[in-house]
């Protein structure tokens, strides 16, 4: 069933087991939603993190959790919801000491402190592989969701934050980068292992935003989902990539400028927001940067067309292949 589809044709494949309830959004969203009678939405989101494929093979404990709880928390802020529950289940390597134990236990409430949730649930048992931990979310959501479909024409294509830090800073961490100084390596490394799910911003965008999504396989992959899902071909422009300052560093010492803007948008981990809107909303948008800690950039429009493009120099659009990271 999978075999021509890789990891999207098995998610399609099993797409058919939630065919009869619309809630699962045909498993095509970042998470799945029931109504409640009040009018409120329950969003439900579930992601795995295990060390040596979402961390490096070594991780302590306490990065494995943070990035399983922030990753989830990310899928959240997707979907404009804001979370309450959590259940965590977690395979250990082998018996955990009582310091691995405190530090998973710690690392959690650190988070449940940062970002408003409870623990409800889950299991725990000792596995035969490298530590998991799969942690499943749920968030209310009080009014109209943000959903991966409904971009349209004459939208503004924007993202949230700085893209290609958590790629960069794998490559820092897996010892593949030279010539960055030890801040700027320090800085890269912090974004890719703790990653900042943009929940006030989710929030904040179900009634400017026509559709958006987090950016964990790449941007380019990423913005491929919402043109799939929505109507016309997203159009980036490199050059308006927002860039941290030590990304801008690491850039500068590239010998091609465009190939390396380029690894940048194919490189994962980013958990940003991506979204379209209508030009009408810029203002507004604008104004959600401070009260949502983050920078907003436009960084492209939706015109006719499909598929994802890159703009050019020249003013002319280069259609891209837009695959981004699979695990299989
Ligand atoms: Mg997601």
């Amino acid at each position: 069933m999978s075999a021509q589809g890789g990891e999207f044709g098995f998610i399609a494949a099993l797409s058919r087991l939630a065919a009869r309830a619309p809630q699962s959004l045909g498993l095509q969203d970042d998470g799945a939603v029931l109504a409640l009678a009040d009018g409120r939405s329950l969003v439900i989101a579930a992601d795995m993190v295990q060390a040596g494929v979402h961390t490096l093979a070594d991780a302590p404990v306490e990065q494995v959790a943070g990035k399983a709880l922030r990753s989830n928390l990310s899928d959240l802020a997707a979907m404009g919801a804001s979370p309450a529950f959590y259940l965590s289940t977690i395979s250990w390597p082998g018996p955990p000491d009582e310091a691995s134990q405190r530090a998973l236990i710690a690392a959690l409430q650190a988070g449940q402190e940062a970002f408003g949730l409870t623990l409800i649930g889950g299991d725990t048992i000792v596995g035969q592989g490298p530590l998991s931990l799969s942690i499943t979310v749920l968030g209310w959501a009080e009014g109209p969701l943000l959903r991966r479909a409904g971009a349209r024409p004459g939208d503004d294509v924007w993202v949230s934050g700085t893209i290609g830090d958590g790629w960069l800073g794998l490559t820092v961490a897996q010892g593949r980068q030279s010539g960055l100084d030890a801040a700027d390596q320090t800085f890269l490394v912090r974004r890719y292992e703790y990653p900042d799910p943009r929940l006030k911003l989710g929030a904040s965008l179900p009634p400017l935003a026509h559709c958006g999504l987090d950016v964990s396989d790449g941007l380019l992959a990423d913005a491929a989902h919402l043109a799939e899902q929505g109507e016309g071909c997203v159009c980036l422009d490199p050059l308006a990539l927002p860039l941290s300052a030590p990304a801008r560093r690491w850039l500068a010492r590239q010998a091609d400028q465009d190939a390396a803007r380029e690894s940048l948008m194919r490189g994962g981990d980013d958990y940003e927001l991506l979204f379209t809107a209508p030009p009408e909303h810029r203002a507004a948008i604008e104004a959600l940067q401070a009260p949502a800690d983050t920078r907003l950039s436009r960084i492209g429009r939706i015109v006719p067309g499909q598929g994802v493009a890159l703009a050019q120099a020249d003013g002319t659009v280069r259609p891209v292949r837009a695959a981004g990271f699979t695990h299989f």
